[in-house]
């Protein structure tokens, strides 16, 4: 039965009933269903990366560096590299995840790089960690 179920307003966040056709909290105009994809990909995009971060920490920007002895970023564009390599030869059965890694790796990548501009840049104005 209509109304039973709740839709989340994508401005406010409030829930309201389904059967009305707009968020009555902030009357948004309604969202074409490219931009609400959109929304909803890059917060499940962001909902992956912070779960693993959370299980794994800070690992990518802070490599243990046992094998590997580059720079933060030659080990993230090296596994760009190989999910790239994986997603041409579809060593991959799921496409989907490989680009869903992708992402992620591109997003950790620019992480990283904003992280060591921050620090360059405390340093130079003499704020040291
Ligand atoms: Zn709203």
């Amino acid at each position: 039965m209509k109304g039973d179920t709740l839709n989340r307003c994508m401005q406010c966040g409030h829930t309201y009933s389904e059967g009305m056709p707009r968020c009555p909290f902030c009357n948004p105009e309604p969202e074409p269903p490219m931009r609400i994809a959109i929304m909803e990909i890059c917060d499940e995009v962001k909902e992956v990366l912070l779960e693993k971060n959370r299980m794994y920490g800070d690992s990518l920007a802070n490599p243990v560096n046992i094998f590997h002895k580059g720079s933060d970023l030659d080990g993230i564009n090296a596994r760009i590299d190989d999910k790239l390599a994986r997603i041409r030869s579809a060593q991959t059965d799921d496409a989907e995840d490989a680009e869903l890694d992708l992402i992620g790796y591109l997003i950790m990548k620019r992480a990283v790089k904003r992280i060591q501009a921050d620090r360059k840049g405390r340093a130079e104005h003499g704020v040291f960690e």
